[in-house]
């Protein structure tokens, strides 16, 4: 098995052979290189804006060429609290939000004729327990009611029609959801961004940001430079430069492994639709087939990625695996890897702006259609002067309960226990 991100292996990634230069002055920075700042960059530029990403690795490095290739509807937070806690009106446009952002993907593959492979194959949230079945019945009736939006069961007598595993209790399809490879849509898009005429520049993290007089000026690994605007699109990885934010976020890992090639066969048996699958649990598990490569991830160490984390991790998550689909006990594993994702305290995404800087994070592992999406939206309204009034920044963005949180996220092996103790409760 190689610790090395399978994704990578489909596609020629942006490198840094050939860096473009830091330039004097722009209209707009964006800082970060993914699906947000990318977006963010190529709706800015088709309306002449003079727009640079400063990204600290290479472009696509973060999440975005990493994740599951899941483009999903609704967010990590269920519409019932959604509604309950902002009201009716304001979870509709939330909900909407969500439909739209995996539209703006598709509308982006086309125009910009990206190769990644994106299908409206829906996705298939599976019921661990007799009980969670239960509780999508309920799901299916409460989003016709309140969002007019059609979803339906699987009851667990026909599961094997959805997934060549008798371990869930039935699930519920949303056909409206998509996949797509990640790597190659990150990589697209930054072709795209470009295209229109903005500037990617790898290798040049932003050390420092300061207000001057009337511009802002940004401190890189390769130069300064001094920007009308700013747009912050770092997610899981944002650090002290932009401080009040990164006490907002935290960075939680996310890890997946990639089997050998399957025959047509077996590929076919474990999900005879091609649906994105994950499953009820608070500690979830996430798989979907791509090339006849089962692709199952999962937050099996609640700690962002390194050497050791990614280890532990692929044992786990073959153990998971092979739990799922016991068909897949002697097949090999090719690779494991994993990423970042940035979760808020209140689990929600948002956008908005904080000292004069524009931002769009806290994904909670939603980021593939809502990032680009957002990223597309938050361009519009810095050139519209309306921030304000966007669907994500109109409520409250928490900072850790009683301030005890600077970043660096202590309490993550607390929170995984918890997750574990709410699965096993639940
Ligand atoms: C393993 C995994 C699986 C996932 N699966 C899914 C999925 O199936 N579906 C889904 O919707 N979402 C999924 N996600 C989440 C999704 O990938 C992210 O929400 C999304 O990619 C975020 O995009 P982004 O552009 O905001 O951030 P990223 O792609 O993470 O990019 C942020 C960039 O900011 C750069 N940066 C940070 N600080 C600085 C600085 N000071 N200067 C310059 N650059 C800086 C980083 O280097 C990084 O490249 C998954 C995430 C992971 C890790």
């Amino acid at each position: 098995m190689k610790q090395q991100i399978y994704w990578h292996t489909t596609i020629k990634m942006p490198d840094d052979s050939n860096l473009t230069p830091i330039p004097e002055k722009v209209d707009v920075a964006i800082i970060g290189g993914g699906y947000t700042g990318l977006s963010a960059a190529r709706t800015l530029a088709r309306r002449g804006v003079k727009v640079v990403v400063l990204e600290a690795e290479t472009i696509g490095w973060g999440a975005s060429s990493r994740n599951g290739g899941m483009t999903l509807t609704g967010l990590k937070v269920p519409m019932q609290t959604i509604i309950k806690k902002y009201g009716r009106e304001m979870a509709r446009e939330l909900f909407q939000c969500s439909l739209d952002s995996v539209d703006t993907v598709e509308q982006i593959v086309k125009e910009e004729s990206i190769d990644c492979g994106f299908s409206r194959t829906g996705h298939l949230l599976a019921a661990n327990k007799p009980r969670h079945y239960e509780a999508l019945k309920d799901e299916m009736d409460f989003m016709a009611k309140e969002f007019n939006h059609k979803v339906h069961l699987v009851p667990p007598s026909e599961m094997k029609s959805e997934i060549g595993s008798d371990v869930y209790h039935g699930a519920l399809v949303d056909d409206v959801s998509a996949g797509l490879n990640p790597a190659q849509f990150v990589a697209g898009l930054a072709g795209a961004a470009q295209k229109t005429g903005a500037m990617l520049c790898a290798r040049a993290r932003v050390n420092r940001l300061r207000r001057g007089e009337n511009r802002f000026v940004l401190e890189t690994d390769r130069g300064t430079l001094s920007a009308e605007s700013v747009f912050v699109a770092t997610s899981g990885y944002t650090g002290n430069v932009t401080k009040k934010l990164q006490r907002k976020i935290i960075p939680i890992g996310s890890f997946i492994i990639a089997t050998e090639r399957l025959s047509d066969e077996l590929a076919h048996e474990l999900s005879p639709k091609n649906r994105m699958i994950f499953d009820y649990k608070h500690y979830l598990n996430y798989f979907r087939l791509w090339d006849n490569r089962l692709i199952f991830g999962g937050r099996a160490a609640f700690f962002p990625e390194t050497a050791n984390t990614i280890k532990r991790s692929a044992e786990i998550l073959r153990r998971e695996m092979i739990s799922v689909y016991l068909q897949l006990k002697d097949v090999k594993v090719d690779y494991a890897w994993g990423g970042t994702l940035d979760f808020a305290f209140d689990q929600m995404t948002h956008v908005g702006e904080l000292d004069g800087v524009h931002y769009s994070l806290g994904y909670a592992g939603h980021g593939v259609a809502m990032g680009t999406h957002l990223g597309k939206t938050v361009a519009e309204a810095m050139l519209n002067g309306n921030i304000k009034e966007h669907p994500f920044a109109r409520f409250d963005f928490p900072k850790a309960p009683l301030g005890l949180y600077d970043g660096r996220p202590w309490f993550l092996p607390f929170a995984g226990m918890w997750h574990k103790i709410l699965d096993w409760v639940e």
